[in-house]
């Protein structure tokens, strides 16, 4: 290793800015060269992504630029995009260049699992980053200006959402709230407009309280969506979806929102991985390499038999453990063990209502909606203290 340790951080998502930001504030001057290499110079705020996709929030309420978030007289920012995680010459490969590095931490965020049905990587969009969700929200604006000058048009005003995990549940809801004001802006009958959700569960939100996916489910019924329990997507077409039902529903909108998995990179780079994601060791190492720590939606943290699921909440406590970790053993101090602190869920269920599970209470309605303002508003402070939290807030 070189005198002064290079520390390289892929991704700047919501494990990747908490990694570099306690990187910044713990390490000293000159004892380590931190580099944060980012596909965009901004951070975004992918448990947000549902608002702009839908078009019920602005994109530029989603997204931060990076500069603002960490100091570059103590982070290298990087703008590119990593091709290649190359392990036996310690180096990255960008688009444009090479990075060598001692400490690697890899924070890429997930991708979206199609589980190999066919037509839904071609067809079918996603939820994932601003270039998506903008897609999707343009996308959607098109078909209602194509459904006024077409002869056949009800599939360009029928909507599909794939899944109704909490990503699913959370969009449709958008989605829902978004369709009226669409209407009256492209003079639209409402009631033609049709947004279905299939779920292949016989449940949306899965392993959620019963009493609180009963409640999501009357909320979303009663704001136009239909649902599809217990019917799995089996293809999708440029025409829409094929179901395990038999039965197809026409739609120029189909978006997926069945899964996710971890990034392509990490198993081409050879990690062992299931989906994609790699079963880290209790210091959020990669298995066999000491200098290699795995965080966020790449990361699988076992809780007894089964891995806690991908949040952004353990990404961002990956994010400041790993931080420690790697000072640690840059000082030669002992590592910590990760241990994830479960601080309650929150799902948002369109303007003004919401579910959530705090502890052992729960809540729905306007109290978990304004739970769900108060989780993001403290995202922000975290990350940017209370200017952006007065500039991104959304207060109005
Ligand atoms: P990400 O936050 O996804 O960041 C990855 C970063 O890597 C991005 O900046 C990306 O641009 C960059 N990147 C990717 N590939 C490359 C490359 N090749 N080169 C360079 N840079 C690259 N979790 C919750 O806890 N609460 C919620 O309310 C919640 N809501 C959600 C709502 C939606 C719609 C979605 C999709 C997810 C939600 N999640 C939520 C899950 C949460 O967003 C993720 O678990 C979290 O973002 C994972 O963080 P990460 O750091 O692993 O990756
Ligand atoms: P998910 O895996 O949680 O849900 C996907 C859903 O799609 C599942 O219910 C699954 O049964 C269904 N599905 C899979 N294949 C299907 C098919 N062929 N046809 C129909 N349905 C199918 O994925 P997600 O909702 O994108 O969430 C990903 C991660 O992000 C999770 O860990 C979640 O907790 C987290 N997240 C959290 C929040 C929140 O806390 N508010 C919001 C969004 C996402």
């Amino acid at each position: 290793m070189s005198s002064i340790p290079k520390i390289v951080i892929l991704g700047a998502g919501y494990g990747g800015i908490l990694t570099a930001q306690r990187l910044q504030k713990e390490l000293n001057y000159n004892e380590a060269d931190v580099t944060l290499v980012n596909k965009h110079d901004y951070h975004y705020i992918t448990t947000h992504l549902h608002m702009p996709a839908a078009g019920t929030d602005s994109i530029e309420n989603t997204r931060v630029s990076i500069s603002k978030l960490i100091d570059e007289f103590k982070i290298d920012l990087v703008k590119s995009s990593v091709q290649e995680i190359r392990l036996h010459d310690k180096k990255v490969i960008l688009e444009d260049g090479t990075l060598s590095y001692d400490y690697l931490i890899i924070g890429l965020g997930g991708e979206p699992e199609t589980f190999g049905i066919p037509g839904l990587a071609e067809h079918a969009m996603s939820i994932r980053s601003i270039n998506s969700v903008r897609l999707i929200r343009e996308h959607i604006e098109y078909q209602f200006a194509l459904y006024k000058n077409e002869r056949k048009p009800q599939e360009r005003i029928n909507f599909v959402v794939g899944g109704a995990g909490f990503s699913g549940i959370e969009f449709v809801a958008e989605l829902a709230d978004r369709i009226p004001k669409l209407c009256k802006e492209f003079d639209v009958d409402p009631a033609l407009v049709n947004i279905y959700n299939v779920e292949a569960a016989p449940t949306a939100l899965p392993g959620f309280a019963p009493e609180l996916v009963e409640y999501a489910i009357d909320v979303l019924k009663k704001k136009g969506v239909t649902f599809k329990l217990g019917v799995a997507i089996k293809e999708c077409t440029p025409n829409g979806v094929l179901l395990s039902t038999g039965e197809e529903i026409r739609s120029a909108t189909v978006v997926w929102t069945g899964g996710i998995r971890g990034n392509r990179l990490i198993e081409a780079a050879g990690f062992e991985t299931i989906r994609g994601r790699v079963k880290v060791d209790e210091y959020l190492r990669a298995p066999g390499y000491e200098n290699i720590y795995i965080i966020g939606d790449n990361s699988l943290v076992y809780n007894g038999d089964r891995p806690y699921p991908p949040t952004a909440q353990i990404a961002m406590q990956q994010g400041v453990c790993c931080a420690q970790n790697i000072v640690s053993a840059i000082r030669g101090k002992e590592l910590r063990k990760f241990e994830f602190h479960h601080k309650g869920t929150v799902a948002s269920l369109g303007k003004g209502a919401g579910i959530a599970v705090v502890g052992d209470k729960t809540y729905q309605g306007w109290k978990a909606a304004q739970l769900k303002k108060l989780v993001d508003l403290r995202y922000l402070f975290i990350i940017g203290g209370i200017t952006l939290v007065l500039k991104k807030g959304r207060f109005l």
